[in-house]
C-alpha cells in the first residue's frame, strides 16, 4: 500500500565519499525529528523555513556528537514533495551520513523506498506523472540535448501539449455520451461532419506527438549501433575512431557490458553504443562459436547497423556472407553501407553491395578511412540521420522520449481511429463512446491520471533510494 501519512528518510547524496553529504526528511514528523537530533549554534527557540541553520548532529541519548551540519527546514508545500521536509548537510562520507540516518529511524522516521520522494511529489500533485518520470531523465541524461528535452518534459512540456488535445476529446465525450440518451433518430449529418474534424484533428495533434518519439527514445536511451562485416575490414579502428573523436564528453553507463566491445560514444549529441562483433559465421572453434552467438545476439537488438567494407579490394566472398547473415537477422532495422579504407585506390564497386540488402536498401553510403579520419564526418551525420529516419530533433517542440508513453499514444491514436471510424458509419454510440474513453483512458495513464499502483511501483522502482 502506498502511503504518504508518515515520514520518510534516506541519503540524497551518491554513495561514496563527497565535500558533503544530503540526508533528507519528508512528512509531517520531519520537524519534530529534525529538532530532536539536530541542536543549532545559536538561539533554538525557531526553525525559520528555507533558511540553512548552522549546528551539531547529536545522539540526544548519550549526547555525543554525530557530525558537524548545516540543516535545512522547509515547511509545506514549497518542497520537493509538497510536505514538510527537512535535509542535513553534513560530511560527505558513509559514517556520518548513516549515523545522522539511524538518529533519524530512531526518532519515528521510517527508510523511504527508491523514488519515494519523487512520488509523493506526484501523489500531492506537485508533479504530474510524466513530470516525475523526467526527473529521472535529467539525472541520467548522457548528452545536453537529452538534458534539454528531460528539463521541459520536467516543466511539463509534453503535459501542457497534451492537455488541449485531452479536453477537446472529453468533450467530444460528453457530447456522444450525452446523444446516447437523448438522440433517438441519431446525430444530425453537420454535428457528425464537426465532431469528425475535432476527432481528426487531435488525432493529428497526437501523430505530432508521435512522430518525434523515435529520437526522443533514442536520446532517453540511447542507440545501439552494431559494426558488422568481415575480418579485416576495420570495424574495431572505426570504433575507436569514433569513441575517440568523442570520448571527453562521454560518461561510462552502468550495465555496459564490457566482454562484447560495447561502448558508449555521443555522436551528434545522440548517446550511442558502438558493438563491434568479432565475427558472425559459424566456426568449429569454442570460443569464437561465443563470439558469433554474441555478435548474433548484438545485431538482432541493434538499432542501426553500419556494415562495413573494405573499399581498397573487390567485394569477396566473406564480405557477402557477413552481409547476407546481418541482413537476416535484422531485416528491418535501418543500415548504413560504410566504405572503409578510402585512403587507398578504390576497387569495390559498391554497385555489387546493395542487392545484399534486400528489400531494405542502406539509409546512407560513405567513403571513409579509420586510418586518417577522412569522411568520419560525414559518417557521423549519416548515423545521426538514419537513426532517427530523417525526423530532426527540434529542441523546441515537445519531444516524446519515454517508450511508456510512445506506446500510450500508439494506443490512444488506435482507439480514436475505431472511435472516428465507428462514429463515420453510425456504428451504435455506445461503442464509440467505449472506443473515446480508451482513447482518453490511455492519454491519462501518461499524466498519471489513470494510474494503477501496479505501474507506479515499477516507475518509481527505477529511480534510486533518496531520489
Ligand atoms: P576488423 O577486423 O574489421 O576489426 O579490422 P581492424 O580494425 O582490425 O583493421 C584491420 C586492418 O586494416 C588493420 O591493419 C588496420 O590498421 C587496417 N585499417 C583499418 N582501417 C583502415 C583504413 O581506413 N585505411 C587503411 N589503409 N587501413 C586500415
Amino acid at each position: 500500500m502506498i502511503t504518504t501519512a508518515d515520514t520518510i528518510v534516506a541519503i540524497a547524496t551518491p554513495p561514496g565519499e563527497g565535500g558533503v553529504g544530503i540526508v533528507r526528511l519528508s512528512g509531517p514528523e520531519a520537524l519534530h525529528i529534525g529538532r530532536a537530533i539536530v541542536r543549532p549554534a545559536g538561539s533554538t527557540a525557531e526553525w525559520p523555513s528555507h533558511q540553512l541553520v548552522y549546528g551539531h548532529v547529536v545522539d540526544p541519548a548519550s549526547g555525543r556528537r554525530v557530525d558537524e551540519a548545516l540543516a535545512v527546514y522547509m515547511v509545506a508545500p514549497r518542497t520537493y514533495t509538497a510536505e514538510d521536509v527537512f535535509e542535513v548537510h553534513c560530511h560527505g562520507g558513509p559514517i556520518p551520513l548513516q549515523g545522522v540516518v539511524e538518529l533519524a529511524l530512531r526518532h519515528g522516521a521510517r527508510p523511504a523506498a527508491r523514488g519515494e520522494f519523487t512520488l509523493r511529489a506526484f501523489l500531492n500533485g506537485r508533479l504530474d506523472l510524466a513530470q516525475a518520470e523526467a526527473v529521472l531523465d535529467v539525472v541520467r541524461a548522457r548528452t545536453p540535448t537529452a538534458l534539454h528535452v528531460a528539463v521541459d518534459q520536467l516543466a511539463g512540456g509534453l503535459s501542457r501539449r497534451l492537455r488541449p488535445l485531452v479536453d477537446d476529446l472529453m468533450g467530444v465525450l460528453a457530447f456522444l455520451e450525452a446523444s446516447i440518451d437523448f438522440v433517438e433518430e441519431g446525430i444530425p449529418g453537420a454535428a457528425v461532419e464537426t465532431l469528425l474534424a475535432r476527432l481528426d484533428a487531435a488525432k493529428q495533434g497526437l501523430d505530432a506527438l508521435l512522430s518525434t518519439a523515435r529520437g526522443g527514445v533514442i536520446l532517453r536511451e540511447g542507440l545501439r549501433a552494431v559494426l558488422a562485416g568481415a575480418p579485416n575490414v576495420g570495424k574495431s579502428s572505426l570504433l575507436n575512431r569514433l569513441l575517440r573523436a568523442e570520448r571527453a564528453i562521454v560518461t561510462p553507463v552502468a550495465g555496459t557490458t564490457r566482454d562484447t566491445v560495447e561502448e558508449p560514444a555521443n555522436i551528434r549529441d545522440l548517446p550511442v553504443y558502438l558493438v563491434d562483433t568479432a565475427g558472425l559465421t559459424e566456426t568449429d572453434d569454442l570460443v569464437e562459436r561465443i563470439g558469433v552467438a554474441r555478435g548474433r545476439a548484438a545485431i538482432e537488438s541493434a538499432g542501426l547497423l553500419l556494415l562495413v567494407a573494405d573499399a581498397s579490394r573487390p567485394l569477396d566472398e566473406r564480405d557477402r556472407a557477413a552481409f547476407t547473415v546481418a541482413r537476416a537477422l535484422a531485416p528491418d532495422t535501418p543500415a548504413i553501407l560504410i566504405l572503409n579504407k578510402a585512403d587507398l585506390p578504390r576497387a569495390l564497386d559498391e554497385g555489387d553491395a546493395l542487392p545484399l540488402f534486400g528489400e531494405r536498401p542502406p539509409g546512407a553510403i560513405v567513403a571513409c578511412s579509420a586510418a586518417t579520419g577522412l569522411g568520419l564526418d560525414a559518417l557521423e551525420d549519416a548515423i545521426a540521420s538514419t537513426a532517427l529516419g530523417g525526423d530532426l530533433l527540434a529542441p523546441d517542440t515537445a519531444v516524446v522520449d519515454n517508450a511508456r508513453h510512445r506506446r500510450a499514444l500508439e494506443e490512444a491514436v488506435a482507439a480514436l481511429i475505431a472511435a472516428r471510424d465507428g462514429l463515420a458509419v453510425a456504428f451504435p454510440l455506445d461503442l464509440v463512446c467505449s472506443d473515446l474513453r480508451a482513447a482518453v483512458t490511455a492519454l491519462g495513464t501518461i499524466t498519471g491520471q489513470d494510474v494503477t499502483e501496479d505501474l507506479l511501483t515499477r516507475i518509481f522502482g527505477d529511480f534510486c533510494i533518496g531520489k
